[in-house]
């Protein structure tokens, strides 16, 4: 019995106990110009050793053996491999017989006396078996993003209700002190002002960390995104539904990150499949919008013919976790739509129910140039200039250093003032740039910006400010000022030190 299998070759399982039949139905597959290979068993023990050992692509069984009923080997397949397809031969199978074998979870049944139907059904169990699993995989890939999606949504609305819970701790102690000169009233009132901060601390890197780092920017060709959308359902598409795709001339482009944003086109083609259980069309179309604030827009639509919705429906659709369906995660919209709103976009939805659904998102035209492609990972930016950074909180300062140093800077770190000016001692060891906190204590950050310049420091300074800190309205002569709100976020803070050095030199 030929086991060895080449690629690209089916392998398929015959339970058939009389060896002629079988040989007849590897004669039709053959003829047929199929590339397979055969195993045959005729009894429940080898049956499961071959559904083990040979792997089968499909199983082709007979109803009516001696022994061993095909209604046994169904049950045993379905039970050890759900999702190998299992087709029934007969030679007399009737209409009942048929209706309880689909019924079982078979996936289809040939009459022995139509032959030529076999390699085709064949061929096909095996096409929609792989379809499925591809769907199940993009689906489950899409639900893991979507989960994520939900832990940021939970994240942020605990953010938000802990800072207002915290606020009180904030603005409390600072009331007391100035009611009070008990030196244990002041402490305990100091006590409850730190917790404060602690926790406002808590809930902001909470947020920073579940929401990460934003993705990057780049220019994305749509007609690219729409070419890895339809890639992806490929093989999913069932085939009563028809794939259309418009793109005008392949040339126009949106600023996004072009992962999210082939996500977006994939929740929102996935929705359109499943609304339309009987097949349709399916469209994805760009179009050149208006022009608004001297800005062009593009409209891409992704439009279904499938059941569409009724008016309580598209009310609620980009509710987090509303859903109509029993394995839905309501969460596929609610992506779709902070990312298209990441980008500066909007979405529009038009349905009726048994009308169809189109979504039109509304985004503005790239406006980067074509050449030279944007690098997908930031550069490193640094060429060695030097950066003194002045923060009286030792986490931040190391991280803010080992940071910047990967970056390509050159660092010296102080953790508060004095240290700073020691650090410019000799005069021509003035830094380009300092980064200094805004909340500094001792010597405030506008106090140690002049005494550095009074000592000819001539770069620019980036200020870490928190909602509290008050900016010096005005700099010292020949240091340009740039301020950065906490908390922190790495990307943003390269960016900013690129910026400040930029304008400065
Ligand atoms: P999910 O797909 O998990 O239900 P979504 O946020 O993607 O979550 O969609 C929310 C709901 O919006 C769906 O359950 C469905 O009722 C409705 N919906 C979305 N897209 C379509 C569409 N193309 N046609 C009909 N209904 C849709
Ligand atoms: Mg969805």
């Amino acid at each position: 019995m030929p086991v060895k299998t080449e690629a690209g070759e089916l392998r398929i399982l015959l339970v058939e106990d009389v060896p002629e039949d079988a040989e007849r139905v590897i004669a039709q597959i053959l003829a047929a110009g199929m590339r397979a290979s055969f195993q045959r068993v005729d009894e429940e023990g080898q049956l499961l050793a071959a559904l083990q050992a040979f792997q089968p692509d499909v199983v082709l069984a007979e109803l009516n053996m001696g022994a061993f009923s095909g209604f046994q080997a169904l049950d045993i397949v379905r039970q050890a491999q759900p999702d190998v397809p299992f087709l029934f031969l007969s030679s007399t199978l009737g209409e009942d017989a048929a209706v309880a074998a689909l019924q079982r979870g078979a996936s289809d049944y040939i009459l022995k006396h139509h032959p030529a139907r076999l390699p085709s059904a064949v061929a096909r169990a095996v096409r929609d078996a792989r379809a499925t699993g591809e769907r199940q995989r993009v689906e489950g890939e899409l639900m893991r993003a979507q989960r994520l999606e939900s832990l940021s949504l939970l994240a942020a609305g605990l953010s938000h209700d802990l800072r207002n819970i915290l606020q009180p701790l904030l603005i409390v102690p600072e009331l007391l002190k100035v009611r009070t000169q008990d030196p244990q009233l002041l402490h305990m009132a100091e006590v409850i002002a730190e917790c404060g901060r602690r926790g406002h601390e808590m809930a902001e890197s909470m947020l920073s960390f579940v929401r990460g780092s934003p993705r990057p920017s780049e220019r994305v060709k749509v007609h690219h995104l729409f070419e890895a959308v339809q890639l992806l359902l490929r093989g999913t598409l069932p085939r009563d539904v028809e794939l259309q795709v418009e793109t005008a001339g392949g040339a126009l482009a949106v600023d996004g990150n072009y992962t999210e944003l082939q996500q977006v086109l994939l929740n929102l083609a996935l929705n359109a499949l499943q609304a339309m259980p009987g097949g349709g069309t399916l469209t994805l179309r760009v179009d050149l919008g208006g022009l608004h604030h001297g800005r062009q827009w593009l409209v891409i639509s992704v439009i279904d013919s499938g059941i569409g919705m009724d008016a309580p429906t598209l009310e609620r659709l980009f509710s987090p976790f509303f859903t109509t369906k029993p394995d839905g995660t309501g969460l596929g919209l609610v992506s779709c739509k902070r990312i298209v709103e990441s980008c500066g976009g909007r979405i529009a939805v038009t349905s009726a129910p048994g009308e169809g659904t189109r979504f039109d998102l509304h985004l503005p035209a790239s406006e980067q140039a074509e050449l030279p492609q944007p690098p997908i990972q930031p550069m490193a930016a640094g060429t060695g200039q030097s950066i003194l950074v002045v923060d009286a909180e030792a986490t931040r300062l190391s991280l803010l250093g080992n940071a910047l140093s990967s970056q390509g800077y050159l660092l010296q770190l102080a953790s508060d003032g004095a240290a700073a000016l020691r650090a410019v001692e000799p005069a021509d060891a003035m830094p380009a740039l300092v980064i200094l906190d805004g909340g500094a204590q001792l010597l405030t950050a506008g106090a140690l910006l002049s005494e550095l310049s009074q000592r000819g420091f001539r770069g620019a300074a980036l200020l870490l400010c928190d909602e509290a800190c008050m900016p010096p309205v005005e700099a010292p002569a020949g240091v340009s000022l740039h301020v950065l709100r906490k908390p922190l976020e790495m990307q943003q803070v390269f960016r900013s030190v690129a910026k400040a050095l930029r304008t400065h030199g």
